[in-house]
């Protein structure tokens, strides 16, 4: 099936013949066993661990239900962190813990987000994903999940459209708590460990201090929508090393360097239709988060 083909990037070179080809080696590998799909589907290989489809059933009355479980491989001391945050949190923008399982093991127990993430999600439906349509209603859900986010003193970290979920065709929900944390008493959380982050979302001042505010998610926010105007394109700015090193990448976003302007939204999202920017923009613009500039084409 479609969704299970989309694993974060190798899903663009991987053709249904290479999906067959995957299955055969499967056939060849356990000795002639016929490939049935188990009950649980490992639906991602995450670094500390794996989230797989399962369901779970209540009580006998209310009958069987999918859910997406996320469990660990490694010993992660952020997986308590990333629980107790989701546990807090309800909006219909986020993703909705259902149960936490603690015996044998730790299981974050989740609702099912029936389109996966929003990149792969992207990828598939390129021919039918309408900017106006649907990219103006996915910023705006995200934006209100992220507005909530910042009232109750949470920093995500890791806004990115690998992050995001898609419920249905137009609704998405913020997901992937693992780097979240709560801000202090200035609104911020300094970051000291040594550990590798997802730094062509950050900030430059998380890049540079390892400073996280509800302001720096906002930036996230920006790369985000990079990231869908552009139809699943690598956030990078053009520059040497940029893509590869945090401090090249400092340095050059210092000089004002910016991620090249999105082919093709600039009617939609720069705001040259009043009729666009009532409809659309104005909710957004009221939650604090600007419109994109103008391309300079335009100007
Ligand atoms: P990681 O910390 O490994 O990045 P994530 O929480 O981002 O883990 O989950 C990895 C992937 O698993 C997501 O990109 C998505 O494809 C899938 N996934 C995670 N949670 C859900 C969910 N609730 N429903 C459906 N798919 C999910
Ligand atoms: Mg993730």
């Amino acid at each position: 099936p479609e969704f299970y083909d989309c694993i974060e990037n190798a899903h663009r070179s991987l053709s249904t013949d290479v999906w067959a080809f995957g299955t055969t080696l499967w056939q060849i590998f356990s000795f002639g066993s016929q490939p049935t799909i188990p009950d649980v589907i490992n639906i991602k290989e995450g670094y500390f661990g794996d989230v797989y489809k399962g369901l779970i059933e209540a009580d006998s009355s209310s009958g069987q239900q999918l859910v997406a479980v996320k469990k660990l491989r490694k010993a992660s001391p952020d997986f308590q962190n990333e629980i107790s945050i989701m546990q807090m949190l309800k909006h219909p923008n986020i993703v909705e813990v259902k149960a936490v399982i603690r015996e044998p093991e730790i299981n974050l127990v989740m609702e099912f987000v029936k389109h996966g993430s929003l990149i792969c999600y992207i990828s598939i439906h390129k021919e039918k994903l309408d900017p106006k349509k649907h990219f103006l209603k996915y910023a705006l859900d995200i934006a209100e999940g992220m507005k909530y986010l910042g009232e109750k003193k949470i920093v995500h970290r890791d806004l990115a459209a690998r992050n995001v979920l898609v419920a249905n065709e137009f609704h998405v929900k913020i997901s992937d708590f693992g780097l979240a944390q709560f801000t202090d008493h200035n609104d911020y959380y300094i970051d000291n460990t040594c550990r590798e982050l997802p730094f062509k979302w950050h900030a430059p001042e998380s890049l540079a201090l390892g400073k996280f505010s509800s302001q720096s998610d906002v930036w996230s926010y920006g790369v985000t929508l990079y990231e869908m105007f552009s139809f699943g394109k690598e956030p990078n700015i053009e520059c040497e090393g940029c893509d590869r090193d945090p401090t090249t990448l400092l340095n050059e976003l210092k000089k004002g360097t910016r991620l090249p302007y999105p082919p093709n939204c600039s009617i939609f999202v720069s705001g040259t239709s009043r009729r666009t920017f009532d409809y659309f923009l104005a909710p957004i613009s009221r939650l604090g988060v600007r419109p994109y500039p103008r391309s300079p084409t335009q100007a």
